[in-house]
């Protein structure tokens, strides 16, 4: 399951090509940054789950 601060890929890329977006924000909600140009989409939950393909990355945890 993804969790904030995870590195996901959506089934899209986003307009700039990138296809690597951070989870910024869960809740009702859920906030992702591409990774490349800093862009914010926000977007419910449901619309996220169907969405996202992948995790690419887990957030590190120290
Ligand atoms: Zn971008």
């Amino acid at each position: 399951m993804y969790e904030l601060g995870d590195i996901v890929e959506m089934k899209k890329p986003h307009a700039c090509q990138t296809n690597r977006w951070e989870i910024v924000r869960m809740g009702m909600d859920i906030k992702i940054k591409c990774i490349e140009c800093q862009h914010i989409v926000m977007m419910p939950r449901r619309e996220f789950d169907k969405k996202m393909k992948k995790i690419l990355e887990k957030k590190v945890s120290d």
